[in-house]
């Protein structure tokens, strides 16, 4: 038994570290258009140079597969700043205004988008329609609406479409989707995700503000939810939630929520996502055991441990490994391993959180 689980962890950790070829889920019609041999590193086009997309530029020094190519950027004095320190070609520097130009450039194959939640539905669609594969940042959308009229345009222009969910592609998180889905510790009975952090935002920051699709639902909430769903490898069948918002007089959008999800096993699930305070948890437990990540969702040192003993696994730069996965299957023409359709089954979740929430906390059933 022990031999069986060390194989299978072995390719497990092999596929998240680009060396096999794991593929789940639903995949879009490939487009190889601009992919001219296989040994080529595909060209990535950041888009919105913020925060994250500095942590992408970093990560794709140590890409196998892709390269950054290309930026996309409102703000005129980032442009010298990221061409001379990632060597960024002056003519592969786009705005908002002459971002469609970037279907005539052929060293940009994957568009990235790592804008505000309420932009990533156009600049998505906007992507497709220039013929390129498209990665999204979560949350995918902000509403399941959305992410279906991205999936739909993607599969129209014969594009792939990958959600920027990185934990897919770290080794223990592997080992523990792996866990659930062969059900090796029995029945699974409970699970809690917790995930959140300390944040002093201005009142007029995006990420707190509604229509910019703000809250820390949104936010650190779809990891929480994530978690919940790839612990127990099942689909929440119900849905309540709570707002526990603190500092309501200064951020429009919520700060705190807690959410119960019911499974069709009878697994029941607890989440919590907060701009309060720093939390990073997962732990599940199950008829004959139990497994948990702490933290689960940081972007190093993943730490895992069951009732077997410590889920002892490589610590990898998780940006790099996703984006050489999603490099290599649109290389390889296989489905993605995150796509378009996982952001839309959190975001169906999502919707019932708030459904939830303006109902006094009812119970949402999903299916
Ligand atoms: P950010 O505010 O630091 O960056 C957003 C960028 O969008 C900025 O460069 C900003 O100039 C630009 N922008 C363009 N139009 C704008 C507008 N109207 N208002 C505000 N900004 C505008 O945000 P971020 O933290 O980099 O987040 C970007 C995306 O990445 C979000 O979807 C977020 O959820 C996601 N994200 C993902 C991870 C992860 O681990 N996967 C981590 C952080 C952020």
């Amino acid at each position: 038994m022990e031999n069986i689980n060390k194989s299978r962890r072995d390719f497990i950790l092999k596929s998240s570290m680009g060396l096999g070829a794991a593929t789940v889920g639903m995949g879009t019609l490939a487009s190889f258009s601009n992919v001219n041999q296989e040994s080529k590193k595909l060209g990535i086009a950041l888009v919105g140079l913020g925060y994250y997309a500095e942590i992408l530029a970093d990560a794709l020094q140590e890409t196998k597969h892709a390269y950054l190519a290309g930026i996309v950027t409102g703000t005129p004095g980032k442009e010298p700043i990221w061409q001379k320190k990632y060597g960024v070609k002056k003519e592969n520097t786009y705005n908002y205004e002459n971002y469609d130009e970037l279907s005539k450039n052929k060293e940009i194959d994957i568009i990235y988008v790592v804008l505000p939640n309420s932009m990533h539905k156009e600049y998505t669609i906007r992507a497709a329609q220039a013929g390129k594969h498209v990665i999204c940042e979560k949350p995918m959308a902000l509403n399941a609406q959305e992410c279906q009229e991205m999936i739909d345009a993607c599969n129209k222009a014969g594009v792939k479409l990958s959600i920027g969910y990185r934990m897919h592609f770290e080794p223990t998180t592997q080992e523990i989707m792996r866990i659930a889905r062969e059900k090796e510790y029995g029945e699974i009975r409970y699970v809690n995700a917790s995930a959140g952090f300390r944040g002093n935002f201005n009142s007029d920051h995006w990420k707190v503000l509604k229509k910019y699709g703000g809250g820390a639902m949104m936010d650190m909430g779809v990891y929480s939810l994530q978690a919940t769903r790839y612990a127990t490898g099942e689909e929440p069948i119900s849905v309540s939630a709570q707002d526990l918002s603190r500092r309501t007089e200064k951020y429009e959008a919520e700060e705190t929520v807690t959410f119960q999800v019911q499974f069709p096993s009878g697994a029941i699930g607890n989440g919590h996502t907060s701009f309060y305070e720093g939390v990073n948890h997962l732990y599940t437990k199950a008829q004959n055991g139990w497994y948990t990540l702490d933290p689960f969702s940081a972007y190093r040192g993943i730490k895992g441990d069951s009732s077997s003993g410590p889920l002892n696994y490589p610590v990898i730069n998780q940006q790099a490994a996703q984006m050489d996965g999603v490099a290599q299957s649109i290389k390889n023409d296989e489905p993605m391993l995150v796509p378009g359709e996982e952001g839309l089954k959190d975001m169906i979740v999502v919707d019932a959180v708030y459904e939830s929430i303006r109902n006094g906390g009812k119970r949402i059933m999903l299916s």
